[in-house]
């Protein structure tokens, strides 16, 4: 099964090389798990005569004749025949290719959107070839015809689809009985899956649509079963190989700490709180996960477990996704734990004499609770004994900047928070290995946010609540969408805004502009003024998504709803409803806005339940968004798992998972020869057949 792709019938060095450069395919086996990008319905073709300008058709047809028209702008025309009418494709650029391979007489698929144009035309039509190879039609007489994904270059080699039909019909009929069925056929029936050589058969040639669903059912289990497992296996590992004795807890700190709070904590945070000082008295390093909603509380949490590790000679690295947030938690530990000196702040842009005390205090010990941004992450930053690392905001970070920070302490306690709820099914996907730790109740005495949506037509309404308020003593926020790829276009719409806004709107009121461009003194020193209650109006870009906390602050309004994540809307909202008093979202969207976006922000005015919101967000949007997984290109990275629907699957994965490992003596090097590709020792085979190239190079 690891046979270079090269020796497949049709495929010499060269193919084989593009086929791996381009589509990452360099076995035989890498070829049978090439999943169609989507099929072709044939029943689903229209006749040619009956399409209409403005719809989108498949359409298939003999073609009658190619020719190149056009003066300035030259065209590629290819007229195809269905028996019922003629339609032509055309194609700008590529003329001289599709000249090419078009060939009359030949029987073509075209997709597209029709318009008409001295007749029916498609530009740029979506398109593929009807199989004269009879090995290959023979085998999808049947009515779905796969299509995949391919590039320029592999289709200059002739890997459109149909190309990749046939070489995947070559490797079936080579290699198919090779590939060895990991699971026996009690379990197979016991979990309702196909054999893995009828699921890979099904995938590429299935007869209907049910099959398709069949067989990626099949395969998505083989790829969650290999996530669960392996990620079970890294933490028995963790746990046979690191175990240490560690010193002492005082629990007296806890005591004085929660009695020196302005608040009492909730059930949840005791809980959250004992559940933490659990995981650092057991003898391998915490690895645990603080999850909780927006304003649950998360922050005071994690303070007490860094008194505690500072309790017991430890050092603490508390890492933030900006600045404004390190500044703030700064701010917060400061108050809250005395001795203040012991606390520093690191962040990129500070003065070179101050950092390097800093940077001194921490190498020397002195400095117990370091607190920053990414700044943390240089290599100048050298811990004297870094026992407990804090990551806030956590999905705001990569895997890659979460091992730099663990790297500068010998096998520290890791607290990962978030208040972006991972859905269910992501978490147990991704933090199998992870213990989870979930604040429901948010603190006493919080009334829900009340959430608006309301056209644009309606602004002067909202300009009086807000003014309304503030002359109550409370504080807002409006916040326009920044874009990354024309920031400076909606930047500068935060910054009409805010002219406007500041002169005829509230021209009595004190407001004030934050954005990411700004210099991070004045970016620090409006917040501050801001907490301090020197400014009534912020306006603001989404630079105050992540954890800032203002209690004072009432009122947000959101321009452009349509223009976020449902998930971000969300946490921007829960920039208020963080004090006692009644908190408004106002959504405020285009007047002219379609059904679908509308129905969208409808979600976030029913519900305040960030994780169902995630559920639904990831519903939209597919996985790939969460847990700064988007640097790794395609989804989560999985080639047939979709962890939006298979929750079920997730669900029997894990518990197998569970039962696999239990069989499993020596975790280290299972491991290691996991890692490797070899097969793991007593376990023959299982773990090999499962797919796992990708799913690993995600985790390293
Ligand atoms: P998040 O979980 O979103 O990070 P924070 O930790 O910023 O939330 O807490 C939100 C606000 O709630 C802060 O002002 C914090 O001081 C306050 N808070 C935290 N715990 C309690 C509590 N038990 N009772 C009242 N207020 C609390
Ligand atoms: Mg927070």
């Amino acid at each position: 099964m690891r046979t270079d792709i090269q020796y497949i019938k049709g495929i010499g060095p060269r193919k084989a090389d593009a086929l791996k450069s381009e589509a990452g395919i360099e076995t035989v086996e890498d070829l049978l798990y090439y999943a169609p990008r989507r099929y072709l319905d044939r029943s689903s073709f229209k006749s040619i005569v009956d399409c209409f300008a403005g719809e989108t058709v498949t359409v298939t047809g003999t073609i009658r004749g190619l020719s190149v028209a056009g003066k300035r702008g030259r065209f590629l025309e290819v007229v195809i025949d269905d028996g019922t009418d003629r339609l032509s494709g055309i194609f700008f650029a590529g003329i001289q290719y599709f000249q090419k391979i078009f060939l009359e007489g030949s029987t073509v698929i075209f997709s597209g959107k029709i318009d008409v144009y001295r007749g029916k035309r498609i530009v740029h039509p979506e398109y593929d070839f009807i199989d004269e190879d009879s090995r290959v039609k023979s085998i999808h007489a049947g009515r779905l015809i796969p299509l995949y994904r391919s590039t320029e270059k592999l289709k200059t080699l002739g890997f459109d689809s149909r190309g990749f039909r046939r070489a995947i019909r070559s490797a079936i009929d080579e290699y198919l009985d090779e590939i060895p069925e990991p699971f026996d056929s009690d379990m197979l029936g016991r979990l309702g899956l196909l054999p893995l050589r009828d699921a890979l058969m099904a995938i590429h040639f299935p007869d209907s649509i049910e099959d398709v669903g069949k067989a990626r059912q099949r395969l998505a289990f083989n790829e969650l079963l290999f996530l669960q497992v392996y990620l079970r296996i890294s933490r028995m590992r963790l746990q046979q190989e690191l175990s240490k004795k560690k010193p002492a807890i005082d629990p007296g700190i806890l005591d004085s700490f929660s009695g020196s709070l302005p608040f009492e904590l909730t059930e949840d945070q005791l809980g959250a709180i004992a559940q933490i000082v659990g995981d650092m008295e057991r003898p391998f390093p915490m690895n645990r996960l603080l999850q909780g909603d927006v304003g649950s509380g998360k922050t005071v949490v994690s303070m007490a477990a860094a008194l505690v590790a500072a309790g017991r000679g430890e050092q603490t690295a508390v890492m933030a996704p900006t600045e404004i947030l390190a500044a703030q938690h700064y701010r917060n530990f400061q108050a809250l734990i005395p001795g203040a000196r012991v606390i520093e702040l690191l962040t990129g842009n500070m003065q070179k004499n101050r950092k390097a005390e800093v940077l001194e205090r921490v190498k020397t010990g002195e400095c117990s609770i370091l607190i920053g941004t990414h700044a943390l992450l240089e290599s100048d930053v050298v811990f004297d004994r870094l026992g407990f690392i804090i990551i806030d905001e956590q999905h705001r970070f990569g895997v890659r900047q979460r091992a730099l920070l663990h790297e500068k302490g010998e096998h520290p306690d890791l607290l990962v928070m978030t208040a972006t709820p991972i859905p269910r099914s992501l978490a147990l996907t991704l933090y199998g290995d992870l213990d989870i730790t979930s604040i429901r109740a948010k603190p006493r005495n919080r009334l829900p946010v009340r959430t608006l949506a309301l056209p644009e037509s309606r602004l002067s309404g909202v300009y009086r609540s807000v003014e309304k308020y503030i002359s109550e003593g409370r504080q807002a926020y409006f916040v326009y969408p920044i874009i990354e790829e024309s920031s400076s276009i909606e930047l500068k719409s935060a910054i009409n805004a805010f002219e406007i806004l500041k002169n005829d709107v509230f021209p009595d009121r004190r407001i004030d502009l934050l954005h990411g461009r700004l210099p991070s003194k004045d970016k620090d020193d409006i917040m501050r003024r801001f907490i301090a209650g020197e400014i009534d109006i912020l306006v603001s870009t989404t630079v105050i998504e992540v954890g800032i906390d203002v209690p004072n602050a009432t009122i947000i309004v959101i321009q452009h709803p349509e223009r976020f994540g449902l998930s971000q809307l969300h946490q921007l909202r829960g920039r208020v409803g963080r004090g006692e008093k009644q908190s408004f979202c106002v959504l405020v969207y285009p007047d002219e806005i379609s059904a679908e976006a509308k129905r969208r922000i409808d979600v976030l005015v029913e519900s305040d339940d960030g994780f169902r919101i995630a559920e639904e967000d990831l519903r939209m949007r597919g996985s790939g968004e969460f847990v700064g997984f988007q640097q790794h290109g395609h989804g989560a990275g999985f080639e047939f798992a979709d962890l939006a629907s298979d929750i079920d699957i997730i669900g029997l994965a894990r518990e197998e998972a569970a039962s696999i490992a239990q069989h499993i003596p020596d975790a280290g090097k299972v491991l290691k020869s996991l890692i490797e590709g070899a097969v793991p020792a007593g376990m023959p085979g299982l773990l090999n057949s499962l797919r796992k190239r990708k799913i690993l190079s995600l985790l390293s």
